[in-house]
């Protein structure tokens, strides 16, 4: 992979959570290469620090940050350093996820919670952490990963499409407040990470697998993530919606 040398307007500070695997990775990997600022956020800082070595080693820029979203303090820290490192955030793409599948008779209710602590508290401490940096700058953008179970609910799916609901229904309220900030959604369908993992029910877990078998490469969402962030200013892509062909 080549990286083009950033340009000064074209260049952008984007904070990624959930950069250690997956879409998060494979984003960070697609905005790097196109010269943007990269700032990865995650617990496994291990997997970070390798991530922002490659980056850089290609020319790029990426600043390796420790990160648990369902703190918000720890949130508004990540912002704050990204911010003292740039000078701004142009872009928070709030990406961390996990997706612990099962059917709500099972009651894994420490499951349901981690997923509303992820996937929904996760994103709205993103989202109170660079509201007031983004309204002070006049500017910026807020990606959002929802999901295809953010458009449907399975059976096994009740709290995880709860959660991915919520983020499209939150992304709707903060795009119509805010007239000087772009909000967009991304609802990817089955995509190669390691988001199976977090499924604890061992039957769930081996059904999704069998599933994965067509599931598109995580570089699919980065491309999609790339595409709304390189439109002009005054183009909000509100929703973007990427599923592999096979997928009913
Ligand atoms: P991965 O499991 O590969 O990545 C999830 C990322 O979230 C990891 O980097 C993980 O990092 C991070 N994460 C989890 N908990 C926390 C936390 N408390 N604080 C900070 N980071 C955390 O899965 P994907 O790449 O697939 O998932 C990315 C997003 O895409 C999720 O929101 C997911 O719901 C969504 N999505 C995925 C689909 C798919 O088929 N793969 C389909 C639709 C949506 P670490 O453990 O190091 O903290």
């Amino acid at each position: 992979m080549s990286h083009p040398s950033p340009t000064a307007a074209a260049s952008k500070v984007v904070l990624i959570t959930g950069a250690s695997s997956g879409i998060g990775e494979a984003t960070a990997l697609a905005l790097a290469a196109a010269g943007h600022h990269v700032v990865l956020g995650a617990r496994r800082t291990d997997r970070l620090a390798v991530l922002a070595k490659d980056i850089e080693a290609q020319g790029g820029s990426a600043l390796p940050l420790s990160l648990d979203v369902t703190d918000p303090a720890d949130v508004r820290s990540f912002v704050a350093a990204a911010h003292d490192r740039y000078g701004r955030v142009d872009v928070l793409v709030n990406n961390a996820g996990v997706m612990p599948l099962s059917r709500l008779d099972a009651l894994r209710v420490d499951e349901w919670n981690l997923m509303i602590d992820v996937n929904l508290r996760g994103v709205l401490h993103g989202i109170a952490a660079v509201l007031p940096v983004m309204r002070e700058q006049g500017h910026g953008h807020i990606v959002n990963l929802s999901s295809v179970s953010g458009l449907r609910v399975d059976p096994t799916s009740a709290v995880y499409s709860a959660t991915k609901y919520a983020v499209r229904a939150l992304s709707e309220g903060l795009r119509q407040e805010s007239r000087e900030l772009r909000v967009t959604v991304i609802s990817p369908g089955l995509t190669r990470s390691e988001l199976t993992g977090s499924i604890g029910d061992s039957g769930v877990r081996d059904a999704v697998r069998e599933q994965m078998d067509i599931a598109i490469p995580a570089t699919a969402i980065g491309a999609a993530v790339r595409y709304a962030i390189d439109q002009p200013d005054d183009v909000d892509v509100n929703e973007i919606v990427v599923r592999p062909t096979a997928q009913g």
